[in-house]
C-alpha cells in the first residue's frame, strides 16, 4: 500500500533562519511541481523565533513541521561559539530525530533524508534507515570551493594564520582572494572552528548528493570546478536560487515600512539591513547613523541593539521588536523623518527589496539577501560581517560586479564619511548605474535558471526522478 503514496522527504534545518529558508523553498517547488509531501523535523535550543514561525505558519498543507524536544543547552557557556552551537544542537537531538525519522519511515514512503550545510550528524540516521541522504548547500559553490580548498591548505600550511598566503585561489581561473577575505573558521587554525571545518570538508563525499542554492550561469567556473572533484564530494546539483516570494504574515510595523516606499519616488531608496544574525558596535551604528544622514538619500534601515563583542549577536536570540531606540544618535530619527525609516529588528526584506521605490541594499552580504537583491535587480554596498559574508563580497564585487565595498578603518570602523561615500557612488553616479545594469543582467540569468527548460528546474526535475525511482 505504502508505494501508493507520494515520495516523501525529510527535511533537517539546523538553527539559523537562512537555512530554513532556503530549505522551505526548495520544498515548495517539490511539492508544487512533482507531487511530493515533506515533514520538517526541526532541532532547536528552546528558543525559536517569531521569524521561523512565520515562515513554517506559511507553508502549503502537504509539508508538516515539528519541532523536536529543545536540545539541552545547559551545560554550554554563554559565549559557546554559534558554529558550535549549531551543531550541538543538532548533536543533542539525535536521538529524537532517529525516533521521529523512524515514525515518518512508517507512516509515509520516505525517500530521503535532506539536510542542510550543518547536517553532518544526522547522515548516520539515514543510513540505518536505508534511505539515502542529501545536503542542500545554502550557500554560494564559491564558498563551497573555499571549504574543500581547505584541505589542501591544511597540508601545506601547517602553522598559525601568519604564515598563511596573501591570497588563495581555490581553482584555476577563480577570483583571487585575499587571506582576510577567506570564511571566519578557516583563518586561525588553533580554534575549535577551524578543527569543525576541516572535519567537514572531509565529508562532502558522503551524502548521496549536494544541492546549492545558487545557478551554473551565475558561478560557471566554481560550478565547473566542483562537477570536477570526484572522491572530494558527492554529485553536485545547482538548484537556485531559491528565495521567498516574501508573502508571509508581516506584522504591523513592517506594513507601514511599506507604505512608506509606496510613497517614495522610483528606485530612490537604500534598504539597510545584516540579516537575521548581524549586529553592530555601538560605536558603528552611530557611524552608520551619521553616515546615513550625511548621504541625504532615503533609506529603509533595519535596526538591532548593539553587540559591542560579537558581530552575530542576534543569531540564537531574537531581538524585541518595540524595544527602544536608545542607541542611536541623539535627534536622528527627527532629522532624518522625511527621508529616512527606521524599522527596529525585522522587516519584510523580499518586499522591500521587490519594491519598486529600491534602489540599493546595504547588505551583510548573507547569501539569502544576495540572492534576493540578484533577483530583484538592486545592486548591493557590501558591507560583510562574519561566517562566509566576506568571500560573498569578493563575488559580488571583483566577479560579478554588481556592487561596492565598504572599508573599515585600522580600527575595524566603518567611518560615516566612507558609508556616505559609498551611497552615493551607488544611489548616485555613472558607476552605480553600470552596477545597476549588470545586477539586471543577473536577474534575467536567474529567471532563466527557473525558466521551463532551466538549469535549476532541471536539476531539481533530475533529483525528483531519482528520489522517485
Ligand atoms: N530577513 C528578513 N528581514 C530582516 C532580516 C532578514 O526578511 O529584517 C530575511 C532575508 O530576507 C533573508 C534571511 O532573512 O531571506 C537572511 O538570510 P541571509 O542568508 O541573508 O543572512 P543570515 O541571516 O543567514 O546572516
Amino acid at each position: 500500500a505504502a508505494a501508493r503514496n507520494p515520495p516523501h522527504i525529510a527535511m533537517v534545518p539546523t538553527p539559523g533562519m537562512g537555512h530554513l529558508i532556503s530549505l522551505t523553498e526548495f520544498a515548495k517547488r517539490l511539492v508544487r511541481y512533482h507531487n511530493f509531501t515533506v515533514t520538517f523535523l526541526i532541532p532547536h535550543d528552546g528558543n525559536s523565533t517569531k521569524s521561523q514561525l512565520s515562515i513554517l505558519e506559511g507553508l502549503p498543507t502537504s509539508i508538516s513541521y515539528s519541532f523536536l524536544p529543545p536540545a539541552d543547552m545547559s551545560n554550554t557557556p554563554a559565549d559557546t561559539l554559534i558554529l558550535t552551537r549549531v551543531i550541538l544542537t543538532l548533536t543533542r537531538s539525535l536521538s529524537d530525530l532517529r525516533e521521529s525519522l523512524r515514525a515518518l519511515a512508517e507512516s509515509t514512503r520516505l525517500v530521503a533524508l535532506l539536510v542542510d550545510l550543518f547536517g553532518f550528524p544526522a547522515f548516520d540516521l539515514a543510513g540505518e534507515l536505508g534511505v539515502p541522504a542529501y545536503m542542500f548547500y545554502s550557500c554560494n559553490a564559491l564558498s563551497l570551493c573555499s571549504i574543500l580548498y581547505v584541505r589542501k591548505l591544511d597540508q601545506k600550511y601547517t602553522c598559525e594564520s601568519q604564515d598563511s598566503p596573501e591570497q588563495v585561489q581555490f581553482f584555476p581561473g577563480c577570483v583571487p582572494v585575499q587571506w582576510a577575505d577567506m570564511i571566519d573558521a578557516v583563518q586561525e587554525r588553533q580554534t575549535e572552528n577551524y578543527k569543525r571545518v576541516l572535519g567537514m570538508a572531509k565529508q562532502y563525499q558522503r551524502p548521496a548528493g549536494v544541492l546549492v542554492n545558487s545557478f551554473v550561469d551565475l558561478e560557471p567556473a566554481a560550478f565547473k570546478s566542483l562537477m570536477q572533484k570526484d572522491g572530494e564530494i558527492a554529485p553536485i546539483y545547482p538548484v537556485g536560487p531559491l528565495i521567498r516570494d516574501g508573502l508571509e504574515k508581516g506584522s504591523s510595523g513592517s506594513d507601514l515600512c511599506l507604505r512608506w516606499l509606496d510613497d517614495q519616488p522610483n528606485g530612490s531608496v537604500l534598504y539597510v539591513s545584516f540579516g537575521s544574525g548581524g549586529t553592530l558596535s555601538r560605536d558603528q551604528i552611530k557611524e552608520l547613523a551619521f553616515g546615513l544622514e550625511e548621504s541625504g538619500h532615503r533609506f529603509v534601515w533595519v535596526v538591532k541593539s548593539p553587540s559591542d563583542d560579537s558581530k552575530n549577536a542576534s543569531f540564537f536570540k531574537e531581538q524585541i521588536a518595540d524595544e527602544p531606540l536608545w542607541f542611536l544618535p541623539e535627534g536622528f530619527l527627527e532629522r532624518t523623518k522625511g527621508f529616512g525609516m527606521v524599522v527596529p529588528s525585522w522587516a519584510p526584506q523580499v518586499q522591500i527589496l521587490s519594491h519598486g521605490s529600491t534602489g540599493g541594499f546595504l547588505s551583510h552580504c548573507g547569501w539569502n539577501s544576495v540572492l534576493e537583491s540578484i533577483i530583484n535587480g538592486v545592486p548591493i554596498i557590501a558591507w560583510p560581517l562574519f561566517a562566509e559574508q566576506r568571500l560573498n563580497a569578493v563575488e559580488l564585487t571583483t566577479d560579478l560586479k554588481v556592487a561596492l565595498r565598504v572599508k573599515p578603518n585600522d580600527g575595524g570602523v566603518v567611518e560615516r564619511r566612507q558609508i556616505s561615500e559609498c551611497i552615493k557612488r551607488l544611489m548616485a553616479s555613472e558607476e552605480g548605474k553600470m552596477l545597476r545594469e549588470r545586477v539586471t543582467a543577473l536577474r534575467f540569468a536567474a529567471a532563466t535558471a527557473f525558466a521551463k527548460d532551466g538549469s535549476s528546474t532541471k536539476k531539481i526535475s533530475e533529483l525528483a526522478d531519482i528520489w522517485n525511482h
